[in-house]
């Protein structure tokens, strides 16, 4: 698929060359107890894989990583390295980490371009499951089984998998053709994908198990995005950021035109909320042409859900942010003109052609409101058992990632993912073995 590559899709960090490579994985102390693999929620072969770079072992470096992580390459550029395996590096004490993100996206980019990311294709002949969402959760389950002899079929709503990874995080931080890559590979260890599938309206569970399915995974997100329930809520000009990224991101794929996007070059925008999603939009915005861009947070910078290094890239980018502004009223006749905050110094209207909500997501219903026994708390997240791991209430339905564990990160969705990979091989197995 051809894509939009002006300058407003660019990838706006480069990654090392071979040499700063090899140069920075020498700067590993190889420490005796790795606190960098602990650091990793997946538990990543870290020291491992430093070590071959240093010795210009790429595929070796590439196979340790790949024994843990589908999806190298993303976790390479988005993952929160700075509070994970890099703020966990001794060399942290000093300020100056081992720059684990970039030498391990550095592999999983050189493996790619050197074609050497081969692996043997294990025959499927322990099961059928079925896994409902292609985000981080399903791509990892669907990859994790497929690896040792599961025969998987990811069902996928949209018409291309990668759930947030493909509509959500935006271009510049995270190229789709990264992300399709990556998927390619999975399918290569044999998984089947079924896009334009909602499991729910064509399908639902109760015919997937009818098809033959042994056990079936829900990893299908948060896909409702919440309002912002004050007065003015009505007017015209207020939009959910999610559906600005996915639509820029439709844009960036060529699949839609630029009059489509809800933003108008120029315009002056606020954007509400203080986490991932607010901060691309924020950037995004501005790439896409707005006049100017606040961020209206609640808190101070220290509550802050985003990243500092997501901050400070969005401060260079030219947003503003606007902190300790509470929202109280939308204002305006018919089409937005500000949004009334209180302050810790009173009242004030910020002025804004376009407020963007960023304030958080749910799960949507249509799965469980489609079949019976997949009980599911207040606020709609599933509900999940310890034993086999992430078992719903429903024999054989299993779930994991944020439909389970709320809205959280790339690599959380992974680490439940992988360990409910397991729980379904142990169920399908121990059902196997009692039917013979
Ligand atoms: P998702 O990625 O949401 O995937 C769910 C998939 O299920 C979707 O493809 C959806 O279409 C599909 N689906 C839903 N219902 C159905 C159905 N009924 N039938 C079939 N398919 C269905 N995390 C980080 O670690 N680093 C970041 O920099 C980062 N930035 C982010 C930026 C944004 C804008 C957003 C929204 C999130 C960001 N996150 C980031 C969080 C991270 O992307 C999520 O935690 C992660 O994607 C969750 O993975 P998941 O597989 O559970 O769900």
């Amino acid at each position: 698929m051809t894509s939009n590559s002006s300058i407003e899709f660019s990838e706006d960090s480069s990654g090392l060359s071979l040499h700063e490579a090899v140069n920075e994985a020498k700067r590993c102390l190889n420490c005796k107890q790795p606190k960098c693999k602990e650091g990793c929620p997946i538990a990543n072969n870290i020291p491992e894989f430093i070590r071959a770079v240093s010795l210009g072992n790429f595929g070796e470096a590439r196979n340790y990583i790949a024994e843990k992580s589908n999806l190298p390459a993303v976790c390479g550029r988005v993952c929160a390295h700075e509070l994970q395996c890099e703020g966990s590096c001794v060399l942290n004490q000093k300020g100056k980490p081992v720059k684990i993100g970039l030498l391990e996206r550095f592999v999983a980019d050189f493996a790619f371009d050197a074609n050497i990311s081969h692996e043997k294709i294990v025959s499927k002949t322990r099961g059928k499951i079925g896994v409902i969402g292609s985000g981080p959760a399903g791509l990892t389950v669907a990859g994790d089984l497929a690896k040792i002899g599961f025969s998987v079929t990811v069902f996928e709503a949209l018409p291309e998998p990668g759930g947030v990874l493909l509509y959500g995080i935006p271009e510049f931080r995270l190229p789709k053709e990264i992300v399709r890559r990556e998927i390619k590979q999975i399918e290569t260890h044999g998984v089947n994908f079924s896009v334009n599938r909602t499991i729910g309206a064509d399908l639902n569970v109760d015919t997937l198990f009818g098809m033959g399915y042994d056990a079936l995974f829900i990893g299908t997100g948060t896909a409702v995005s919440k309002e912002l329930d004050i007065p003015g809520k009505e007017l015209i000009g207020i939009v959910q950021a999610n559906y600005l990224l996915r639509m820029i991101a439709l844009y960036g794929a060529n699949q839609i035109e630029r009059k489509e996007l809800p933003i108008h070059t120029g315009e002056h925008s606020l954007v509400i909320g203080g986490g991932n999603v607010a901060i691309d939009a924020a950037r995004s915005l501005l790439r896409m042409g707005a006049g100017s861009v606040s961020v209206v947070y609640r808190g101070t910078r220290g509550n802050m859900s985003a990243l500092k290094s997501e901050y400070d890239s969005a401060v260079s980018d030219g947003v503003k942010f606007l902190w300790e502004h509470v929202p109280k009223e939308f204002v305006g006749e018919g089409q937005i003109s500000g949004l009334s905050v209180t302050t810790p110094s009173g009242e004030l209207t910020v002025p804004a052609e376009k407020i963007y909500l960023a304030i958080g997501s749910r799960p949507a219903n249509r799965i469980v409101s489609t079949t019976g026994g997949i009980d599911v708390d207040d606020n709609g997240y599933v509900i999940t058992k310890l034993r086999p791991y992430g078992m719903t209430t429903r024999k054989g339905v299993f779930a994991g990632g944020d439909v389970v564990h709320r809205p959280a990160t790339v690599v959380m969705a992974m680490k439940e993912a992988k360990k409910v990979a397991a729980g379904i091989a142990e169920y399908v197995d121990a059902v196997k073995l009692l039917e013979l």
